[in-house]
């Protein structure tokens, strides 16, 4: 340690969902079970002859083609090395050492870490049950959330986001709200878009067009925003997008019927697998996202999620007070989730009788 900065020695990263190898199912990163669109191959392909060269700095085409998308200028467009990177820049483009950022306390778990690497104070707002506390994040500062959150899967209304962004733009506040879900439920913010300069929505490519591999992240907002992005990234990476990502990224967003088929499927595995869940007795949380956030009332969630791993099936589960008893689980294919319910009913019996622990109070 003796050669690392103070900051760095105490830090506390963030940790990533296991990346198993070999044969298993894998529903602890919410990455989608359907491989990316078939276009995606060609594009990628005709630009390895280029890759002697740098990209556009700016991933220029890109950006056009998430503009077209969203119906928006180019200028309200920044695209980054995933929506990790995009969420990081945020921090020293829009974060003040004198304002806390408020966060609810259950949230995607990277926002205070790149707090904490910023040197930027931060508020968590403790939930309420599994919502957000809206009165709470505006208690002044910045503030960010997910919507839908993650790990919970529960989302905000329009009216709601609107009347938080109006509060924070009237007080000069930023509102990042990152979509990373959104595709499968839940309102976007994107309505706003044009009447709240302080709002900047965050998307990635990640799960809704399954291209977690490629490291493809947005986010939308006022030109004055984006310039901020621009220059937090200026001063740290010219070229975060690569010639693979660039056309890559541009192609699936350009096929929009398969990414509206491999959509529906999995919002409709969800909605079969949730019934299979409570079937089985668990207290799944209905989902607006690609996961469903849920606990068994009888057995401790580390029993079930040590017999899963024992059996090659991996799940997300946070040693968090208050959570520790719920599992994060991403819906794969209709198969994957059909193995996984056959195999807690098989196994559940068992996990019950051991000793006399019980979750409820
Ligand atoms: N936001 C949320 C809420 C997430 O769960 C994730 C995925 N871990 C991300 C952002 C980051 O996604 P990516 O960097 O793959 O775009």
């Amino acid at each position: 340690m003796a050669y690392l900065s103070k900051k760095i020695q105490a830090i506390e990263p963030y940790t990533a969902g296991d990346q198993p190898q070999g044969p298993c199912i894998k529903l602890n990163t919410n990455e989608n079970p359907f491989p990316p669109s078939p276009r995606v191959q060609k594009a990628i392909e005709e630009q390895i002859p280029l890759l002697n060269l740098y990209p556009q700095i700016g991933a220029e085409t890109l950006v056009a083609a998430i503009a077209q998308r969203e119906g928006l200028p180019e200028g309200w467009v920044f695209a980054g090395n995933g929506s990790d990177e995009v969420l990081a820049l945020c921090f020293p483009a829009f974060g003040d050492e004198d304002t806390p950022l408020r966060m609810p306390a259950l949230t995607y778990s990277f926002y205070p870490v790149y707090a904490t690497l910023f040197s930027l104070p931060y508020v968590r707002v403790p939930l309420r049950g599994l919502d957000i506390d809206v009165d709470g994040l505006l208690a002044g500062g910045n503030v960010i959330l997910a919507n839908p959150n993650a790990p919970t899967g529960r989302a905000l209304s329009l009216d709601t986001l609107a009347r938080m962004g109006r509060c924070l733009r009237d007080r000069g506040e930023v509102f990042i709200v990152d979509e990373a879900y959104i595709a499968f439920g839940g309102q976007s913010a994107r309505p706003l878009l044009e009447e709240l300069d302080n709002l900047l929505i965050t998307r990635t490519l990640s799960k809704d067009h399954s291209l977690a591999g490629l490291r493809v992240g947005y986010a939308l907002g006022h030109p004055q925003l984006i310039d901020g992005l621009r220059r937090a990234k200026d001063s740290f990476n010219s070229y975060p997008v690569d010639r693979l990502a660039i056309a890559a990224a541009t192609a699936a967003l350009q096929d929009e019927p398969y990414f509206a088929a491999c959509r529906d499927a999995i919002v409709e595995t969800r909605e079969f697998f949730h019934e299979g869940m409570v079937a089985l007795g668990f207290e799944p949380n209905p989902s607006c996202a690609n996961f469903v956030f849920m606990r068994h009332p009888q057995v401790p969630g580390k029993r079930i999620y040590e017999a899963l791993k024992a059996r090659r099936v991996f799940v997300r589960r946070f040693d968090q007070p208050g959570i520790e008893d719920y599992l994060r689980i991403s819906i794969g294919s209709r198969q994957d989730m059909e193995t996984l319910l056959r195999l807690l009913k098989d196994c559940l019996p068992a996990l019950r009788g051991q000793g006399k622990e019980t979750v409820d109070p």
